[in-house]
């Protein structure tokens, strides 16, 4: 579904991605670990066309990323974005939030944005908080409705930048939780994530990233049980 290929990014003369080569198969839930500055945002930037790439190539169902306007965009419609803060617009209801980029982006009529809101609301347990504002929901409540807003885009793949990092550590779980059943419906997830635990429980693979490359992959049970490496030793080591 994604095809990521020899892919090289730099700012200036810091190359922040040395040659990434990583498929992603439909409904595969790949974990994205490393330490601070390893270039795993860079990464899911990369791939959201929110960076353009110096080398290499990224495919995202069947749809080459080139670095022109048009083809950008067509992208960003492919793969919706998580991030941690939850950006959403604070004088708008939730609602009013999930129909927005649906209308402005995807030009959908109101009425069918509306439904979708509705819909999408529902499924990650806020049908009942269409009409709250941002500041009358919790932390938790604003990052699931960030996440209603991406599905509503109806994307192939959803990237998630430590989408519960700012959180409280009480409302991590009901978040974790949404993500694990997109997980069990098949979706396609990319997540840069400091949850071990739910890496290991839901993830297919994961990726240790160090200085710009993938040094480990695999499957959980291997990654964290069997690390090759003593970068990955030192990692978990200072995350255990
Ligand atoms: P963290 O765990 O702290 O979020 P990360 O693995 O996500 O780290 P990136 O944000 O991808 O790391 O950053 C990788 C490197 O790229 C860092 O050295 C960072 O300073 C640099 N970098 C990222 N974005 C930019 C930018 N827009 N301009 C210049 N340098 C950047
Ligand atoms: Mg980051």
């Amino acid at each position: 579904l994604i095809e990521i290929t020899e892919v090289r990014k730099s700012f200036g003369d810091n190359e922040v991605l040395k040659g990434i080569d990583l498929n992603v198969e439909p409904g595969e839930v790949i974990a994205i670990i490393g330490k601070s500055g390893s270039g795993k945002s860079t990464l899911l930037r990369c791939i959201n066309g929110l960076e353009t790439i110096n080398a290499g190539s990224i495919q995202v169902a069947g749809a080459q990323l080139a670095t022109d306007e048009l083809h950008l965009k067509a992208l960003r419609l492919k793969v919706g974005m998580i991030f941690q803060g939850f950006n959403l617009f604070p004088h708008k209801t939730a609602g009013q939030n999930v129909m927005l980029s649906q209308m402005v982006v995807k030009k959908t009529p109101k009425p069918q944005a509306e439904e979708m809101a509705k819909k999408m609301l529902d499924r990650v347990g806020l049908g009942h908080k269409f009409d709250a504002y941002p500041d009358q929901l919790s932390g938790g409540q604003q990052q699931r409705v960030a996440i209603a807003r991406a599905l509503a885009m109806q994307p192939v793949a959803l990237l998630c930048d430590e989408i519960t990092s700012a959180l409280d550590p009480e409302l991590v779980q009901e978040v974790l939780a949404v993500v694990k059943e997109l997980a069990s419906e098949g979706m396609t997830l990319l997540m840069v994530t400091h949850e071990m635990r739910f890496a290991r429980d839901v993830c297919s693979r994961v990726v240790f990233m160090h200085l710009g490359r993938v040094h480990e992959i695999g499957p959980p049970g291997e990654v964290f049980g069997n690390p090759k490496t003593p970068e990955l030793r030192q990692f978990l080591g200072q995350t255990h």
